[in-house]
């Protein structure tokens, strides 16, 4: 809590500011106090000397008659008040001769004692004193202070020709009046003084600290604390705090800049959020994409095999499935009408059962990579109308609106118009079984603006294609019909055509909405530099909506 407080740069500052101007202040009060008390001393001595020297006049016509009575008089006189506390007169000898406490006259006193000390202090003694040699300050007996002064008494020719008390006129110094002059009222006055200037330094230091805490609360302290919450707030991660500029100062200053700072971060931020967004994005498609090309690429690779076990076991049992057909009928002809209808019916029989071998057989070889018939550059349009010719009636049994659009005609490609033909009747045939009543199957076909490619679309309105199947719908007998409806073999050989043309196929499909097949066909190929698809493509984004 304590080491809490003292951090505090408000507690540390102020504490400072107490120290050091307390510190200063009662440096100044003591020095002004110590200039004041010598000050004051100078007065007092000055005045103790006047005092004393005043005395010394009094008393000097009393000395000059030598009345001793009337000097005494004088002196008790004088002595009677607070201020002067004792009066005496000194001989050359040391001998008190007149005291204002008249129970140590005639006492001898050390000279090296106080008030002896200034002028014998050396061997010879002095004659003329400096006004500060003539007063000392001591304690009496009630540890109140007293200040000494001395007066010389020179001897004057009127002493030295006097035919009373005649003085040699050898000698200077007579004796010396001791004035004691109590400085009670002076120290009472003076601590008073000093209690007074103790009083008014704290209140001043309080005063100036108490102002000085305010102003620096104000123009430092509060701004910089405004500061610190903020930059708090921004380094959370919340940059739309700006603090208000209230001076134009080094302070107002520093939070103008402080606020661009932060509006120049902020702004850094957010792009580096936009870019770290449009980033994960982007790597998140890409990743998309790879995936979705390893895929294609796995289900290239395993039609690629799968053409190649077509192309094998359609070419095995094509020999075979000639030898029967041909024995077969070689059977029947023997048999001729001699023979009963059980063995013709079993004969017809099996002579239908090859030649539906035989379709597979060949459908088989459509789907594998064997080369087909040569492709020459033939008008797709007759392939159209023919198909049209053929589906109709089918498609009127099963009361759906069929259509055929052709856009462009002629419309030229290099192709085999028999597999051409094959290819549009598989798909029309799949999407005519999947339409319910009323629903619509229309076959489009038109030629790419850059008259490289024509496209073919086969669209219907059907049940649509569950996701799951759609990787599996070009391998050969895969199919979702009840058992000898469907072989499994229309979009198998649909595939193995689009491979021989080079070609595209795109698959959208959403279940309950309906199907449509789009195939890119180049119109020219040239060699090598055919554009070729591995794989068809798939589009189920109509699932997701
Ligand atoms: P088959 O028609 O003998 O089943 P296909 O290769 O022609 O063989 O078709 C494979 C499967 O693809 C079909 O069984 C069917 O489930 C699905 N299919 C093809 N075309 C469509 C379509 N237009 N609408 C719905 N399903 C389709």
């Amino acid at each position: 809590m304590t080491r809490a407080l003292t951090r505090r740069l408000t507690v540390r500052f102020g504490l400072a500011l107490f120290l050091g101007s307390g510190l200063i202040l009662a440096a100044a009060s003591v020095w002004n106090l110590r200039l004041q008390r010598r000050h004051l001393t100078h007065l007092v001595e000055a005045r103790a000397i006047e005092t004393a020297d005043v005395f010394r006049a009094a008393t000097r016509d009393a000395m000059m008659r030598n009345d001793p009575a009337q000097v005494r008089q004088i002196i008790s006189t004088a002595a009677g008040g607070d201020t002067v506390e004792r009066i005496r007169v000194f001989d050359k000898q040391g001998r008190i001769r007149v005291s204002s406490e008249g129970g140590e006259i005639g006492r001898l006193v050390d000279i090296a004692a106080e008030q002896c000390h200034s002028c014998h202090a050396q061997g010879e003694p002095l004659t003329v004193l400096p006004g500060e040699d003539r007063t000392r300050v001591f304690r009496n007996g009630d540890g109140s202070r007293v200040l000494g002064v001395i007066a010389p008494i020179h001897n004057e020719p009127g002493c030295a020709q006097a035919a009373c008390h005649a003085h040699p006129a050898t000698q200077t110094v007579l004796g010396v009046l001791d004035v004691q002059l109590s400085l009670r009222t002076v120290d009472r006055d003076m601590a008073a003084s000093e209690n007074q200037l103790m009083l008014a330094v704290s209140g001043s230091v309080l005063a100036v600290l108490a102002l000085a805490g305010l102003l620096t609360w104000r123009m430092v302290l509060r701004p910089v604390e405004r500061l610190t919450e903020a930059t708090v707030q921004v380094a959370g991660g919340d940059f739309s705090r700006r603090i208000p500029v209230a001076s134009q100062d080094e302070l107002g200053r520093m939070t103008e800049a402080w606020n661009q700072m932060i509006d120049r971060l902020g702004e850094a931020h957010h792009e580096v959020e936009r870019w770290s967004r449009t980033l994960e994005s982007r790597i998140e498609a890409k990743t998309r994409e790879l995936s979705e090309a390893h895929e294609g690429m796995l289900q290239a690779e395993r039609m690629v095999s799968l053409g190649k076990l077509a192309a094998v076991v359609a070419h095995e049992l094509n020999n075979p499935l000639t030898g029967i057909a041909t024995y077969a009928q070689l059977l029947r002809r023997r048999a001729g009408d001699a023979s009963d209808p059980d063995t013709a019916r079993i004969l017809e029989m099996i002579s239908e059962e090859s030649r539906h071998c035989g379709d597979i057989v060949r459908n088989l070889l459509l789907f594998s990579r064997t080369p087909g018939a040569p492709t020459a550059n033939e008008d797709l349009v007759p392939v159209l109308e023919r198909c049209e010719m053929l589906l109709r009636h089918a498609a009127q049994l099963q009361e759906v609106e069929f259509e055929v659009r052709v856009s462009d005609r002629p419309l030229r490609l290099a192709c085999d118009p028999a597999q051409m033909r094959q290819l549009v009747l598989a798909l029309s045939l799949n999407a005519l079984e999947a339409s319910p009543k009323g629903s619509r199957v229309s076959i489009c076909a038109a030629r790419d603006p850059s008259g490289e490619d024509v496209w073919l679309r086969v669209e219907d309105e059907g049940r649509g294609i569950d996701a799951d199947d759609v990787p599996k719908l070009f391998e050969p007998f895969f199919t979702t019909k009840e058992e000898g409806k469907g072989v499994g073999l229309g979009l198998a050989v649909v595939y193995g055509i689009v491979q021989r043309h080079h070609g595209e196929i795109l698959v959208e499909t959403l279940e309950g909405v309906g199907t449509a097949f789009t195939i890119r066909l180049p119109v020219e190929v040239q060699g090598n530099n055919v554009r070729k698809s591995p794989k068809p493509d798939t589009d189920t984004a109509r699932e997701g909506g």
